[in-house]
């Protein structure tokens, strides 16, 4: 079965469930700080980057699991598609916000934390927005995330933000970022070092190696990050993106270097 691929992601979701692991929303997650309490829990993110259309087949899929997830949208033209958004809100999933205002001013805090004001506020209108989560374009030399080392998001009434908030020495934490689960093409997306993954040797490559780290060494909490876009719907759709991702790729690595020694959160 070819890997990141809906039918592959619905295999993903069902070793979960044989697993007998309880899915939260990240604001559940993150308002009880459930790395703290027993038992086997996971929290499924999506982050919207493009293509809403696939996030509504991935919320649909989950809902006929019986799963809720957590689905950070970009505000940007064509991504913050309303109607979409309600279908995923409606199937019983989060909204959150995928924020990336510091790249919209180019690296200017102040104007940064103005404009996510501004979108969230005009995101409140439709969602009840609890928790948000930054985007990340690799080729800019900030982070939407350095908003925060001067501004508050409490003050906003928002609950957490999961690369701030999260303890990652007690959560295994898997994403498709780069289209594989191992961690070379991550630039932005990354965690401190000493983290549970590392600890513990966890490192999957494709999602039948992520399904059986799951199986075998079943991590009592675990994150996985899954982007719609990257998880195809049909043939043509992988290709595109494939195609999209090894040019990418290449790029990444030689970013790699200058993100390697920062400590992102
Ligand atoms: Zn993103």
């Amino acid at each position: 079965m070819r890997d990141f691929t809906i039918k592959m992601y619905s295999k993903l979701l069902e070793a979960l469930k044989k697993e007998s692991y309880e899915i939260v929303t990240m604001k559940e997650f993150l308002e009880n700080e459930m790395w703290n309490v027993g038992g086997k829990i996971c929290v499924l993110r999506h982050d919207i980057d493009k293509k809403p259309e696939n996030a509504v087949a991935m919320a649909e899929l989950e809902n006929k699991k019986g799963i809720r997830a957590t689905y950070y949208v970009r505000f940007i033209e064509g991504i913050y598609d309303v109607d979409k958004l309600k279908k995923i809100e409606s199937l019983g999933h989060e909204i959150g916000f995928h924020y990336e205002t510091l790249d919209k001013t180019r690296g200017d805090i102040d104007k940064a934390y103005e404009l996510f004001v501004e979108e969230l506020e005009i995101i409140r209108k439709d969602f009840d927005i609890k928790t948000i989560c930054m985007h990340g374009y690799p080729l800019n030399p900030w982070r939407n995330l350095d908003i925060w080392k001067k501004y508050d998001y409490r003050k906003l009434g928002i609950i957490g933000e999961p690369y701030l908030n999260v303890d990652y020495t007690k959560v295994a934490y898997f994403t498709d970022t780069g289209r594989s689960w191992s961690s070379k093409a991550r630039v932005k997306d990354v965690i401190p070092a000493g983290n549970y993954n590392e600890k513990h040797n966890l490192k999957a490559k494709s999602t039948p190696e992520l399904i059986d780290i799951i199986k075998r060494k079943k991590p009592e909490k675990i994150i996985i990050l899954a982007h719609p876009n990257r998880w195809a719907l049909g043939f043509g759709d992988w290709t595109s993106e494939l195609v999209g991702q090894k040019i990418k790729n290449v790029g990444k690595a030689f970013l790699k270097k200058r993100y390697e020694n920062e400590d992102i959160i």
